[in-house]
């Protein structure tokens, strides 16, 4: 079955000091195309499931969403990555959707429609909220941060994590 890693993007594909609202707002963090390379070449499928509640607010709208994940793609492209699928959630952070993380919907969704084996695959979050979507759906789960988070895995960056997972699967370590 295929395996695939499912990524937030605030905070783990680009930087989040300030709100991204418009497209040359999306900065990527230093080799963070690169590990989603790593990814491709190692033959995970590579997603990205955000959390946009802005858009439902009113801060930004669907179109200029779509511009930001145009940018972010191309940005991708430039480092020889790609994504297979970007999910948003764009409802309000309160309208009680489950597709807002911590709910799994987006990942399940995902999954289901690309035939993705969760147990093998992978979660990398910057919120607590990221892992707990994570775990809901029952795949492994990647913190990326200094705080004191219950993971599989707690890291500095994407690029550590794919480091990790990939050195995991190389020893040959089965998820039970
Ligand atoms: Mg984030
Ligand atoms: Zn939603």
């Amino acid at each position: 079955m295929q395996k695939a890693v499912f990524l937030d993007r605030d905070g783990v594909i680009n930087d989040n000091k300030r709100p991204v609202n418009r497209p040359e707002e999306l900065i990527l963090y230093p080799k963070a195309g690169e590990a989603i390379r790593l990814l491709n070449d190692a033959g995970y499928k590579v997603f990205v499931v955000t959390n946009q509640g802005g858009v439902g607010l009113g801060y930004l709208s669907e179109k200029d969403l779509d511009e930001i994940h145009a940018k972010m793609e191309e940005d991708l492209k430039a480092a020889n990555a790609h994504v297979q699928e970007i999910r948003a959630c764009t409802h309000k952070p309160k309208e009680g959707c489950v597709c807002r993380k911590p709910d799994a919907g987006m990942i399940l969704e995902l999954a289901d429609k690309h035939s993705i084996d969760l147990q093998h695959s992978y979660m990398v979050g910057d919120r607590i909220t990221d892992i707990q979507a994570g775990e809901k759906a029952g795949a492994q789960t990647i913190f990326i941060g200094n705080e004191s988070v219950d993971a599989d895995f707690n890291t500095d960056s994407l690029y550590e994590a794919v480091q990790w997972i990939l050195e995991r699967e190389e020893h040959g370590c089965t998820i039970e």
